[in-house]
């Protein structure tokens, strides 16, 4: 039998970096890098045919950097090179991520011919002062179009990223941008709380950062999304994710369930046949071990024999996941959905009960009032979730 498969592509452009960006994105780069970049991602995606009988892909994910940016037809001709590579199910998730102002509406349509089903919108906040701040290429108006433009050429899917903690933002702002965002009635939100990281403008800019929200203005903010959304109709089913039933996005349940994913581009990560790695970050070296192997791709009959040879320039951190990994793995990622773990789901992987590995951890968490475990499931309650990163660290193995 085939087994399931995400895969998730990166596309690194951007029209210009927000200052708290951290992500492996470029701004300005050339209309030649890009269609290059195209060229050694299919190039990337072609090596996989010495193992793609033995999969069926059940999700694709193109994110980045601002996928949006690209010309609609290198997002088609991507998708039509994974088709002839891989077996798609027949009702596949497929995701893209879009900033508002950079996608119109016979983009969106020809994304909906390319069997695109699901769109992620970047919208941060809704306050046009706050998204210039940030460095944010759009307003309010501009995503408000992006989002009507989205709904009448046909996607019934939509995600709004939202952020909590920005500099200057105060519960009264935050709700407001929770009350908006309502008012569109997308099916999945994404609310993640900002942060600071070294080497970004936002980092080196003490104003800015002084302006940040405390910590216990943070939480009371992630308390309230949780509040207003669920009186809303949406679940929370992961730490920042929400979805109206049957909207949860199968792409992350992957990441978190475990599930075999492969990344292409620069930077990508990838966990596939029991190895966790991820690609070059120099996309100078990444086009250029591309170009190189495009004839060998194209021709040799050792198919495996390639895909070693060329994935061994690019790949970087492989790390070969061991039977005490995966059981940390499938803990932490598990416990970030508010379902958590499956019991029998953990002893079909493990061959044995969560019990056996974790007894004293589970007895004390429940003991205190931060978890919940029965017959079917061990998930942590509102309180555990708040102290997630203490509790989650109890579940290294020694
Ligand atoms: S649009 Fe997204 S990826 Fe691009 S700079 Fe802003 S936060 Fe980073």
């Amino acid at each position: 039998m085939k087994k399931n498969l995400s895969l998730y592509i990166h596309i690194p452009f951007c029209l210009k970096k927000c200052i708290y960006c951290d992500f492996l994105s470029f701004a300005n780069c050339s209309y030649a890098q890009q269609l290059q970049y195209i060229d050694a991602l299919q190039q990337e995606i072609k090596l996989y045919k010495a193992f793609a009988d033995r999969y069926v892909v059940k999700t694709i994910f193109i994110g980045g950097g601002t996928p949006s940016l690209l010309d609609e037809v290198f997002i088609g001709n991507i998708l039509s090179v994974i088709r002839n590579v891989f077996e798609v199910d027949r009702f596949p998730e497929i995701t893209i991520e879009a900033n508002p102002g950079t996608v119109k509406y016979t983009n969106l349509l020809a994304y909906q011919s390319y069997g695109i089903n699901r769109i992620s919108i970047g919208l941060q906040s809704t306050n046009d002062e706050t998204l210039k701040m940030l460095g944010r290429i759009h307003n309010m108006d501009q995503f408000v179009a992006t989002f009507n433009s989205a709904r009448r050429a046909g996607f019934k899917n939509i995600n709004i990223d939202i952020m909590s903690g920005l500099p200057g933002q105060t519960e009264h702002t935050y709700i407001e941008t929770l009350m908006k965002v309502m008012e569109f009635a997308p099916e999945h939100i994404s609310a993640y709380s900002l942060q600071v990281e070294e080497g970004t403008p936002l980092y080196d800019d003490e104003e800015l950062v002084g302006m940040i929200p405390d910590e216990d203005a943070d939480r009371r903010m992630y308390a309230m999304t949780k509040k207003v959304l669920a009186a809303n109709g949406y679940e929370r089913y992961e730490f920042s994710n929400y979805a109206k039933a049957g909207y949860e996005c199968r792409h992350n349940i992957t990441y978190w369930t475990g599930g075999e994913y492969i990344g292409f581009g620069i930077g990508a990560a990838s966990y596939f046949k029991g190895e966790r790695f991820n690609n070059t970050k120099d996309i100078d070296k990444y086009i250029a071990v591309m170009q190189e192997a495009q004839p060998e791709i194209a021709s040799s009959p050792d198919k495996f024999h390639v895909y070693e040879e060329v994935t061994g320039q690019i790949r970087e951190n492989v790390e070969t996941i061991y039977i005490d990994s995966r059981i940390e793995e499938f803990m932490f990622l598990g416990l970030r959905m508010t379902r958590g773990i499956s019991r029998k789901e953990f002893r079909d992987r493990f061959n044995k009960d969560v019990y056996e590995v974790y007894g004293p951890v589970l007895n004390k968490y429940v003991d205190e009032g931060f978890m919940i475990v029965d017959d079917e499931s061990v998930r942590l309650n509102d309180r555990g979730i708040d102290v997630s990163n203490i509790i989650l660290s109890d579940f290294i193995l020694d």
